[in-house]
């Protein structure tokens, strides 16, 4: 804890000083700036490659540092985050004129999220900022759950990078909107649509969490609609019981080819594998995933075929994430 201690002191200088820091969260890792100034925010889109139509969420370390940022917080946004703060769920609100553009990207509102992760919120409140920060990873590859992962992406390409623990969730946050009439749904993640309903009623699933999505599209989460999460490899689903999945891979495998399995399937398959989670455990799926998607390419991989989880709860997050991944190529068996 002592060297966490004066890493966080010096990566809260370089945050508050315009640079570029990478720090664990309990859903994936992020890479921060100043929220609040635009040249800062500015270069977590270069370092990324990040398209700049696609906004970033802002963390905050209390309701109070949120305060200025937004219009109101109504009383559906008040009984989220007592229930679900801090954690891994993002509302979307209404932005007040202190968010840059940079960070909304020119949109009337903005992502807030107070995470739960120790580190992240010991440098939120050391720097003192709100802090934006989309995953730290190269745009379009699997979200890093790892420092490992981070530094494979972005080393050389940011101020600095907390060496620290793997991700304890491994999916990114959910993210609802209360900015429209409805309460919204754009992406799901641990916090599960259930959960949201139980604390404010009927809420709407964005056709983008379930849908392939044209690149030109205009769409509630900007970031939904592009190829997200792939790998080099190319990915394709298999909806079918294991079965079924084995004989598909014996008639279509080449040597180029690599399976994406739950625990303990591999070693029934002859070919190379790599296992993510049980069959019925969405939650160790959601933190195996993203790692489970870059073995496959240190394997070498030129098609991948990842069985299909089961999409209820946390498999919700898994499920989305795999589509994405594969640009919504699944096949039913
Ligand atoms: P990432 O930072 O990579 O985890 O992605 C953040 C997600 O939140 C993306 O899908 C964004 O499009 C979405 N997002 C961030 N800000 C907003 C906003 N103001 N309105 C709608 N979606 C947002
Ligand atoms: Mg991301």
């Amino acid at each position: 804890m002592q060297n966490d201690i004066e890493n966080i002191r010096l990566a809260a200088d370089i945050l508050k000083n315009g640079g570029l820091v990478a720090f664990p969260t309990e859903t994936v890792y992020g890479l921060g700036a100043n929220a609040l100034d635009s040249e800062a925010v500015k270069k977590i889109f270069i370092a990324k490659g990040r398209p700049q139509d696609n906004p970033l969420i802002v963390h905050i370390d209390s309701v109070e540092m949120m305060m200025p940022l937004v219009k109101g917080f109504d009383e559906r946004a008040k009984a989220l985050a007592e229930r679900f703060w801090p954690g891994p769920l993002t509302i979307i609100m209404e932005r007040s004129e202190a968010v840059p553009d940079t960070v909304s990207a020119g949109l009337s509102t903005v992502a807030i999220r107070m995470p739960s992760d120790e580190i992240a919120r010991a440098l939120i409140s050391k720097a003192g900022i709100p802090v934006s920060a989309p995953s730290a990873n190269l745009s379009g590859s699997p979200s890093p759950t790892s420092a490992k992962h981070v530094i494979d992406d972005l080393s050389g390409r940011v101020d600095m990078i907390l060496n620290s623990h793997n991700c304890t969730v491994g999916v990114e946050s959910t993210v609802i909107s209360l900015a429209g009439e409805k309460p919204r749904l754009l992406r799901p993640g641990f916090v599960t649509v259930e959960e949201l309903s139980e604390v404010i009623g009927e809420i709407e699933i964005d056709k983008a969490v379930y849908e392939s999505i044209s690149n030109d599209t205009v769409v509630n989460a900007p970031g939904m609609k592009y190829k997200h999460y792939a790998p080099k490899a190319k990915v394709v689903v298999i909806k079918s019981n294991f079965e079924k999945y084995k004989e598909f891979l014996s008639q279509n495998a080449d040597e180029k080819t690599v399976a994406m399995c739950f625990a303990g399937e591999g070693k029934a398959l002859s070919l190379p594998f790599v296992e993510f989670g049980e069959e019925n455990n969405s939650k160790q799926q959601a933190i195996m995933l993203f790692d489970a998607l870059r073995k496959v390419d240190e394997l070498g991989a030129k098609t991948v075929y990842v069985r299909c989880p089961d999409c209820k709860g946390v498999g919700l997050a898994v499920t989305n994430r795999l589509f994405k991944a594969a640009g919504f190529e699944v096949i039913e068996l």
